[in-house]
Parts: structure tokens; C-alpha cells; sequence
């Protein structure tokens, strides 16, 4: 019965006059929302390219209390959407919420151009926190602008897409440099602009009228219901700054984030016990699917995270660069994203359009065999390796462009599906549990960049199992070969080897995850599948 509500409901909405302004067959509102969002990740990506640095070479912190710093800021940053989310959905509505993120995140980046210790920490929690109310809220608002047009709305969530990785492109080139010649504080400085031009853009959108009756507060009765004399609005904003020095504190004692990671997974379970609890049997299916998307996306982000870590150091030891440095590695992979996302949503949209459209599950599979295949390249570069154990930058390139074209098929693509699997009520905390994903990908994926340490590796009795067969097959190294070769041979198997197993792991996940789409499809009940 539920499922023919939903057809009927789906046949309608396509014939339905949309009353969201549109351009181009997509709502206007996407072009507002591609420059805000753009602006916030141009922010984003600028502060976090000059972190590491700004760490080990200005505030003088050792390499492992750095990578320890990055990487609870990093998972710290993934894991505030979760209650972003889930505030904007009961209380805030999307707009305020992402104002409120905006300004915080502004806030953040500005702070950070004070270099001092205390607002070192004090802003990345605010960064933190902004996150929090803006990064799932404005994508909930992406998918909210297609309820009228839902085959287009993997091709629209391509182009934010874009929009993203034109920010994440262009500033690691430009506040990174900013910071580096002439002082870190115009670095974060240029970061935080680049968020205040976000908010003005967004502010624009709402004053031109183009996101409809979308992302307003959900509930006005409940919101004016004054909390401690204060409104809720306030409450938010005063709370959020309270929190600052507790997410400082975490971000300072990186030790304990694996505590934290089991905390934060203890609390997901409780409430999506609640909204299973609350919601039917067909909702219930489809937030099994959901938990499913975020299982494999964790992983599809653990091997994907190393391009800032182990892959940009195997860039800097063993590739032979030409005409860039390994930091600038960093940009290849948003090039790519550039490049394909028009392609991308034009067919999709065109496949959709002509009832061949790919289902979701499939393009997930092909999303994780994809990466893996990528991995394999990096790997199997080992086999034109020159005398000084330098890879040729052609294999760098080639694999960072299929995991890359993985991305497409994985990324915007769980946005969108978030936002229609979703029950209405909890968009804004399914989006938080999207970015979860990328969260406990980031916590998992500093495991992995250990795992290419020479150190880790053990030196003896290799070649003996199926794995490292596989390994010397992809390679042509084995630990005894590349322990005779000598030092930077060793160095580059620790990588190559490591990267390898990662992308056979990926390519089987991929095939398991092939074989289960037709049962995944089933209880995801959407017609547009
Ligand atoms: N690069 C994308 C972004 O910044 C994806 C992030 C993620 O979900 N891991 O939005």
C-alpha cells in the first residue's frame, strides 16, 4: 500500500508544475547553493592544506603530535553534521542552520589567523562546530529544490559536486601560498573571506526568492517556545560556543579519539533505534540501507583519505615529479572531479531519462572496484621503476584518474540517495550519518597510512601466503627483492605493497557489493530505481 503511495506520488510530482524557479531544467536554487557551497569548501580545503605545516614548521609541534592534531580535527569535523543535522531537523530548518554554520565557520577561519596556541585550538573547534550546521544542511537543501524533479537530482547533486571541488581545487593553491610567502595569518585570513562570501551568496539565494518554501524552520510554535527565557535560536548559538572548549580539548588530546569513535558509533545506534522504532516497515528497509551505504562509504573514505597522507608522501619518495610538487599531488584528484562532473551529469541525467539508469547499489560497487583498481595502478607502478626506485608520474596520474572517476560514482551520488531514503523528518540527521562515514573513514584511514611505514613492515619469512603472491604479481617486488635493492626500494615496496592489498580489498569489496545490488535494490523501494 505504502509502495503504491509512492509511485502514484512519484508519477505525480513528475508531472506537477514545480514551484521552484528553474533555469536549465534544474532549480535556480542550485546555482546559489554551488557558489555558497563552493566558497565554504574553498575555505575549507585552504585552512586544511596549510594545517600540517602551519603545525611542524610555526607552532613547532613534532610530526606525530601533528598527524595526531589532523586527525582528530579531521574526524572531529565529519562527525558535528551528525547533530548539525539532527538540530536543523527538529528545530533550526536548514536555512538557519547553514547561518549559523557559515558564521561560525568565519569565525573560525578568522581566528585562526591569530597565532597563538589558544585560538589555534579555540577555532578549529569553532571551524568543528560550523561544520556541524552547515555542511549536511546545505546539501539536505540541494535534494529538498528536486522533489519536484527527482530524476534529475543525481545529476543536480553532480554539479554541487563540481562546485566543491572547484573550492578544494583552487585554495590549497592559493591561501597555501598566501601563508607560505607572505604569513600564515593572510592565509587564513584569504580562508575565512572565502567563507563570508559563501554566506553572502547564500544570503542572496534566500533574498531572491529561489528556494521556494524550502529549509524554513519546521516547527514555529516550537521554536518560539522561549528555553530559560531565551529563544531556541540563541539557546543554539550559546550552546554551540560552549562546546568550544570541550571540542578544543578533544582536538588537544587526540589520544583518546578512539574512545571518542566508539562513543560517537554508541550514540548513532541509540537513535536510529528511536527512528526505527518511530517509523514503518518500508522506512525501516530503507534506513537499513542507508546504515548500509555508510558501512561501505567508511571504507570507500579510509583508502581515499590517504591521498593527503601516504599517497602524497609515496608522491614525494618514489615518483618521479615533474613540473609539480607532492603537496600539489593534492589538486590531481579535484582536476579530475572537474573535468568528469559535466559528463557525469549529463549521463545520468540521460540514462534516467531513457529508463537505463544505473541503481544506486551497482554504482556504489562500481564506485569501490573503481577505487581499488586505482590503488592497483599505484601499485603496479613498482613494475617500471627506475634504478634510484623513482615510479614514472604517469601511473600517479593514471591511477589517481580512476579512483577519481570511483569518486563520481560514489560520492554525490550518496548525497543525493541520503535525502530520498530518508524518512522527511530526519534528513538532516541522515546527511550527519553520510558524513559519519567520512569521519570514521578518516579515523580508519591513519591505521592504513601506518600499515606503509618501513618500520611496520615485518622483515621476516615473506611470500608465503596468497596475499603477498598477489602483491609481488601486481609489483614485481617482493619484501626479500626490495630488501636487496636497498633503502629506497624498501621504502617504495612499504608503499606499493600496502597499496596493493588495499585496492584487491576494494576490487573483492566491489564484487561482493555487485552481487548484493539486486537485494539492496529491493528494499530501498524507490520507483526511480
Ligand atoms: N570532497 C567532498 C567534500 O568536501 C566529499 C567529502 C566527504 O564526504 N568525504 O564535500
Amino acid at each position: 500500500m505504502i509502495n503504491q503511495i509512492t509511485k502514484e506520488q512519484v508519477t505525480k510530482n513528475r508531472t506537477k508544475k514545480p514551484d521552484i524557479p528553474q533555469v536549465f531544467g534544474h532549480p535556480k536554487g542550485l546555482i546559489y547553493l554551488f557558489f555558497a557551497e563552493l566558497w565554504e569548501r574553498f575555505s575549507f580545503y585552504g585552512m586544511k592544506a596549510m594545517l600540517i605545516i602551519y603545525m611542524t614548521s610555526h607552532l613547532m609541534y613534532s610530526d606525530e603530535f601533528s598527524f595526531g592534531v589532523f586527525a582528530s580535527y579531521g574526524s572531529l569535523v565529519y562527525a558535528s553534521p551528525l547533530i548539525g543535522g539532527m538540530l536543523a531537523d527538529k528545530i533550526l530548518g536548514y536555512r538557519k542552520a547553514i547561518i549559523l554554520g557559515g558564521i561560525l565557520m568565519t569565525l573560525g577561519h578568522l581566528g585562526l589567523a591569530i597565532e597563538t596556541p589558544l585560538f589555534f585550538y579555540g577555532s578549529l573547534a569553532i571551524i568543528v562546530i560550523g561544520n556541524g550546521f552547515f555542511k549536511p544542511n546545505i546539501s539536505s537543501l540541494v535534494g529538498k529544490l528536486y522533489k519536484d524533479n527527482e530524476e534529475k537530482k543525481d545529476g543536480g547533486f553532480t554539479l554541487f559536486y563540481l562546485g566543491i571541488n572547484l573550492g578544494a581545487m583552487l585554495s590549497p593553491l592559493l591561501c597555501a601560498w598566501l601563508g607560505v610567502t607572505y604569513g600564515w595569518h593572510y592565509g587564513f585570513g584569504l580562508a575565512g573571506l572565502g567563507m563570508i562570501t559563501g554566506l553572502i551568496v547564500f544570503y542572496k539565494g534566500i533574498n531572491d526568492g529561489v528556494f521556494g518554501q524550502e529549509g524554513l524552520i519546521p516547527d514555529l510554535e516550537n521554536f518560539n517556545r522561549k528555553v530559560l527565557g531565551l529563544n531556541k535560536n540563541h539557546l543554539i548559538s550559546i550552546c554551540s560556543f560552549l562546546c568550544v572548549p570541550v571540542v578544543a580539548l578533544l582536538i588537544y588530546y587526540h589520544e583518546f579519539g578512539e574512545y571518542l569513535m566508539w562513543l560517537i558509533l554508541l550514540g548513532i545506534s541509540l537513535v536510529l533505534t528511536s527512528i526505527f522504532r518511530a517509523v514503518n516497515n518500508i522506512e525501516r528497509q530503507r534506513l537499513t540501507v542507508v546504515i548500509y551505504f555508510t558501512i561501505l562509504a567508511s571504507l570507500f573514505w579510509a583508502l581515499f583519505e590517504q591521498a593527503g597522507s601516504s599517497i602524497t608522501l609515496f608522491a614525494d619518495r618514489n615518483v618521479n615529479l615533474i613540473g609539480i610538487n607532492a603537496s600539489q599531488t593534492n589538486s590531481i584528484g579535484s582536476g579530475f572531479i572537474i573535468l568528469l562532473a559535466i559528463p557525469f551529469a549529463w549521463l545520468w541525467t540521460y540514462l534516467s531519462k531513457n529508463n537505463r539508469d544505473l541503481n544506486t547499489p551497482v554504482k556504489f560497487a562500481i564506485g569501490l572496484f573503481l577505487l581499488g583498481i586505482g590503488f592497483i595502478i599505484f601499485g603496479y607502478s613498482a613494475q617500471n621503476v627506475d634504478q634510484m626506485g623513482q615510479t614514472p608520474m604517469f601511473y600517479l596520474f593514471g591511477g589517481y584518474f580512476i579512483y577519481t572517476v570511483g569518486e563520481m560514482f560514489l560520492s554525490p551520488i550518496g548525497l543525493s540517495k541520503m535525502t530520498e531514503l530518508s524518512p522527511p523528518k530526519y534528513i538532516g540527521f541522515i546527511m550527519g550519518m553520510w558524513f559519519l562515514a567520512t569521519s570514521i573513514g578518516s579515523f580508519l584511514s591513519g591505521k592504513i597510512a601506518k600499515m606503509t611505514t618501513v618500520s611496520s613492515k615485518n622483515t621476516s619469512g615473506s611470500e608465503n601466503n596468497f596475499l603477498d603472491k598477489a602483491v609481488e604479481l601486481v609489483t614485481g617486488l617482493s619484501q626479500d627483492k626490495a630488501q636487496q635493492m636497498g633503502e629506497s626500494f624498501q621504502q617504495l615496496y612499504s608503499y606499493v605493497s600496502t597499496f596493493t592489498t588495499v585496492g584487491l580489498f576494494a576490487v573483492a569489496l566491489g564484487i561482493l557489493a555487485f552481487i548484493i545490488s539486486p537485494f539492496i535494490k529491493k528494499l530501498m523501494h524507490l520507483e526511480n530505481e
